[in-house]
């Protein structure tokens, strides 16, 4: 990314570059902190056991990305050799930099998922325990599913796969970066959809605004053997305090938004739609917009000269993700420039 423009009216990039809100800092700012690695951070420790208790689970483990708590997560699961099950596209293959396979020793087996929802047979079919081929080790679900558009995995289909697992005897990890936005889109408390695995990884610096940080939630034993993996991996972080504070207030007003951020990506979506824009509406579920657009990245740097961010992920497709640092008169000003940018309306001919 270049440089900023002097005056942002929305930055759309990711729900990631929200920054910590004055409740945060107060909160950073009076944390009562420890040595984490020796598990003596009381705030640590009272976010740990609030993400364990809303999701239902005996343990959590902060650690400072979500990337780390999935791959903690896949090395806890997986003997060097196995298979991962995964839908195309998941985050802990496509964006987690090769990790499953240097960390681990493990490779994606993909099943297709339209609108990033695996069909449970598929998954069935893809499990192998034959001597002549790698066998598989675990199956991970992604909920929302970042690029397929921030879409949901309706429960039912996750009980199903669940089923499959079970008669398997393979483990089911939730890759649960935005897990909230799930629960909140379904209108269900959290547990009801993480109550199905065996991990969860949650991030609390997504769409709940915390500055840094994610937890994954399993078994004690579980969660003794992922602090060995997380100091491996680097990711002792002392007081750490400081982080957990901001987190536990991401985590007790960031839910409550969600659904604000859901109903501008909307508006921006079907507003875009009846520009002309190409944009699958049916993927618009939660608070992600992909648009396809030919030369994206020109289109990208051009509105970025106007005060609108977005990503341009690939050479045709662009990415708006809501949060809550963008609301109703920031929306308004970002549409003013991407409704009226004739460019688009050229390449869109
Ligand atoms: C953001 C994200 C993660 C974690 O990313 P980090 O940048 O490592 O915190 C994991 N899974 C999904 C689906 C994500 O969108």
């Amino acid at each position: 990314m270049g440089a900023m423009p002097s005056s942002v009216i929305a930055d759309l990039r990711s729900d990631t570059v929200t920054t910590p809100t004055p409740e945060m800092r107060e909160a950073m700012a009076r944390a009562e902190v420890g040595d984490d690695v020796y598990g003596e951070d009381p705030t640590v420790n009272e976010l740990q056991a609030e993400v364990a208790r809303l999701t239902g689970f005996e343990a959590g483990l902060f650690m400072p990305s979500g990337s780390m708590t999935n791959q903690v997560a896949i090395a806890l699961h997986t003997r060097r050799g196995e298979e991962v099950i995964c839908a195309e596209g998941s985050h802990i293959y496509e964006w987690e930099l090769g990790m499953m396979a240097a960390f681990s020793g493990v490779v994606p087996r993909f099943v297709t998922a339209p609108l990033g929802v695996p069909d449970p047979e598929d998954v069935r079919l893809a499990v192998r325990h034959s001597v002549h081929q790698s066998p598989t080790g675990l199956i991970s679900l992604e909920n929302t599913h970042n690029k397929a558009g921030g879409t949901i995995i309706p429960l039912e289909v996750i009980e199903q796969i669940r089923a499959v697992a079970d008669a398997e005897g393979l483990p089911l990890h939730l890759d649960g970066a935005r897990v909230f936005n799930a629960a909140a889109a379904l209108d269900v408390p959290l547990s009801e959809i993480t109550r199905h695995f065996h991990t969860v990884s949650v991030c609390l610096s997504k769409g709940l605004g915390a500055p840094v940080g994610s937890v994954l939630v399993g078994t004690a034993g579980q969660m003794k053997q992922a602090h060995r993996y997380r100091k491996m991996l680097g990711g002792g972080m002392r007081q750490a305090g400081v982080l957990a504070a901001a987190a536990l207030v991401a985590l007790r007003d960031g839910p409550a938004r969600l659904q604000a951020d859901h109903r501008r990506a909307r508006v921006l979506a079907e507003a875009l739609a009846g520009a002309g824009y190409r944009v699958n509406l049916a993927a618009v579920q939660t608070n992600i917009i992909y648009v396809t657009l030919p030369d994206a990245a020109a289109h990208v740097a051009r509105w970025a000269e106007h005060g609108v961010l977005a990503s341009a992920l690939g050479p045709d497709s662009v990415r708006f993700v809501l949060h809550h640092q963008v609301g109703d008169d920031a929306l308004a000003g970002a549409m003013d420039v991407l409704l009226q940018d004739r460019a688009v309306a050229g390449a869109l001919k």
